[in-house]
């Protein structure tokens, strides 16, 4: 089964903390969308007659485009493979791009799933992130969404500058009112080149420590926890049978191809595991989207393992202690290396299987090197 992500690398504006690669210009989207199809037909034998369950439409803004271009990938796409009858179709929506029939629309073009970047409902957090939108699109926007789709997601950020608990209390005060589906948390980060960085740098701004998102993060478990959603990834929160197909088949390793300028794909053929990422450019996307791929690995044994580790504990779907020991040159420091992640509180070992803590979910990705580590 495969899953197919598009990229779509238009915005209106950037938003102060983006480091993402996007352009403004909206006078490249239809040649973009030319290039696009171009790059579709090129991949025709990695899709004829496979069965795809999902399809995301992430970005940049993909909300902004015309809902004519979705359609015409849509039906081009369908032409090739098959999609199952109870296929994920996601699109990445900003709230002000929801106003009017546009959500008609998208959902009139087969989209059965937004994700929509709400990221605060306080004016005060939207504003220092640079966002165009107001809180109330917002509330209209995830309103009027739950109303017509299957599912609805939407997207917090935490440890903005100056946030206090009180303000992130009310974020998910809003958002679990909402009942929705699926919520996705993310910590602020501060990424070089970015405007929030240079106001940091130049101490207009401060963020929050690291005890403070901490304290934050633990917050979004608890209350996230006590309004019946699953944490199933470190930043992602479903009720029973909401959570992103899309997201899971990736961080499962199953395959997945992308489309677009830095789109990756991840491919299985005849057991050789390879790894491709797409151009990032999009003046040389557009120019030669039969070969976009600039990027192309077949996975060692060895990176095959340490994938595996990373994103096992990332879904928290227990790492099994056997498997890692495994080509593991920790050798019996495992023990010992194990003990002393518990004794943080940081992992629980269950039978043999290793999943991480409330606490532990923070470091994921830390706790993954060390358990990895020669
Ligand atoms: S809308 Fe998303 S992708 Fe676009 S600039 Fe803002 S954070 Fe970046």
């Amino acid at each position: 089964m495969l899953s197919l992500y598009v990229h779509i690398p238009f915005c209106r504006t950037r938003c102060s903390y983006c480091d993402f690669y996007l352009v403004t210009r909206q006078d490249l989207v239809d040649p973009f969308f030319e290039a696009l199809l171009a790059e579709t037909r090129a991949r025709l034998s990695l899709l004829k007659g496979r069965s795809v369950k999902a399809i995301h439409f992430g970005g940049g803004t993909p909300s902004l485009l015309p809902v004519r271009h979705l359609v015409r990938w849509l039906e081009l796409a369908s032409t090739y493979c098959s999609f199952t009858p109870d296929v994920e179709i996601t699109l990445e929506a900003n709230p002000e791009d929801l106003a009017g029939g546009r959500m008609f629309e998208l959902h009139a073009a087969g989209i059965n799933r937004l994700s929509i970047g709400v990221q605060s409902f306080i004016q005060r957090k939207l504003a220092a992130l640079g966002r165009s939108h107001t809180r109330e699109d917002a509330l209209r926007a995830v309103r009027a969404a739950g109303d017509l789709f299957q599912s609805v997601s939407v997207d917090l950020i935490c440890a903005v500058p100056c946030e206090t608990r009180d303000e992130w209390a009310s974020d998910l005060r809003d958002a679990t009112a909402l009942q929705l589906p699926h919520l996705s948390v993310y910590m602020l980060s501060v990424e070089p080149k970015t405007r929030l960085h240079r106001k940091v740098s130049r101490g207009e701004v401060t963020v929050p420590d690291e005890d403070i998102q901490a304290t934050l993060y633990e917050d979004a478990l608890g209350n996230l926890a006590g309004h019946g959603y699953r944490h199933y990834e470190v930043s992602n929160f479903s009720v029973e049978g909401h959570h992103s197909r899309y997201n899971l088949a990736c961080w499962m390793r199953e395959p997945y191809i992308g489309f677009g300028p830095s789109a990756h794909s991840f491919i299985r053929e005849g057991g050789v595991e390879i790894r491709q990422a797409n151009v990032s450019v999009l003046s040389r996307y557009i120019a030669d989207p039969q070969n976009a791929v600039t990027f192309y690995e077949e996975l060692s044994e060895k990176e095959r393992f340490l994938e595996q580790v990373f994103l096992t504990l990332r879904i928290n779907s227990g790492l099994d202690i056997g498997f890692l020991r495994k080509g593991n040159k920790l050798g019996h420091y495992m023990t010992e290396k194990i003990e002393e992640l518990t004794a943080r509180g940081w992992v629980l070992d269950e039978g043999g299987q290793l999943f991480l803590t409330s606490k532990g979910f923070l470091f994921a990705d830390h706790i993954a090197g060390e358990l990895v580590s020669d």
